[in-house]
């Protein structure tokens, strides 16, 4: 098969999390997610690879020498080869650990002495501060954020840091493709004169169709831009996925999260933003390179 189809394929069921979503919200009683969840997150993981490498072979294949003709022997060609690269590793380092890290599951209110913090009736743990239980991992999570059905895990206290990670370098990943990507598509498969002018000889003949990759590229682009935008929101209005929602259902406006950014919490120091993010670095320079971070313990 074609390395095109594979990608479009996996990348339109990369989407289907989406409607996996659409339906849990429709119909709460159904709880769909509880029978996909054990083979799901092995499932998704082996398309995101499938996608990576179908771009990473498209990028070294062709795409490399629209941008510069003898890309091995030219400073051009290598920043090319360094920022596909980068991209590509640190963003699929943060979606690993975004994926299967301890999301900063709640102690067993059996263990240690914290008899005196408030505990879940539905799995036995502790329940302090931001903790909740989630329904599909059927467990309580500390400073849970939301369960994220592309990684199949809740994004909680230890792999929040991850997960807007992953959406950030992805998304940049995805800007760069479409830089790569965006001539060669007009000019191969529209038939742009003055785009197909601008490249060089042989490469419509050597992309053939995979030069519509660009269609993939923009819809990952797009559906990845919109999950963090949406995430830099709650953050600036200090508010996790979940009670942003919360909020929104119970107010039907943005007024009440506008006021909390106005206030400027976020810039507190037990704000959600210093907590699950800047705070877990120790020099800044760290938060550019695929590195671990230290898991915080749950209750604090
Ligand atoms: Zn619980
Ligand atoms: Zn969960």
């Amino acid at each position: 098969m074609d390395i095109i189809i594979i990608i479009i394929i996996a990348v339109g069921i990369l989407q289907l999390p989406l409607l996996v979503d659409v339906i849990r919200n429709l119909f709460p009683r159904l709880n769909i997610e509880r029978i996909t969840q054990d083979y799901a997150s092995y499932l998704l993981f082996s398309l995101v690879v499938t996608v990576y490498s179908g771009f990473m072979y498209l990028f070294f294949s062709a795409y490399l020498y629209v941008k510069a003709e003898n890309p091995y022997a030219t400073i051009n060609g290598w920043i090319h080869i360094f920022l596909a690269s980068y991209f590509c590793i640190v963003s699929f380092f943060h979606y690993t650990y975004a994926s299967f890290h301890d999301p900063g599951t709640a102690p067993l209110a059996t263990l240690g002495s914290h008899t005196d913090y408030p505990v879940c009736t539905k799995c036995d743990r502790i329940k302090v501060g931001a903790t909740r239980h989630c329904k599909v991992c059927q467990r309580c999570i500390c400073m849970m954020d939301h369960h994220c059905p592309f990684t199949v895990n809740c994004v909680g206290l230890n792999n929040f840091y991850y997960f807007v990670s992953f959406l950030g370098y992805a998304w940049l990943g995805m800007s760069f493709a479409i830089y790569m990507t965006f001539t060669a598509f007009m000019g191969c498969m529209i038939g742009q004169t003055s785009y197909r002018n601008a490249l060089p000889a042989s490469i419509c003949f050597n992309l053939g169709k995979n030069a519509i990759v660009l269609v993939p590229i923009v819809t990952l682009w797009l559906a990845l831009g919109t999950l963090l935008a949406f995430q830099i929101i709650c953050l600036l209005c200090n508010v996790s996925t979940l009670d942003f929602s919360l909020l929104f259902r119970q107010t039907k406006s943005l007024r009440k999260m506008w006021y909390q950014f106005r206030n400027m919490e976020f810039l507190q120091e037990n704000s959600r933003m210093q907590v699950l993010y800047f705070s877990r670095r120790n020099y800044f320079w760290q938060h550019f390179l695929p590195l671990p971070i230290q898991d915080l313990p749950c209750c604090y």
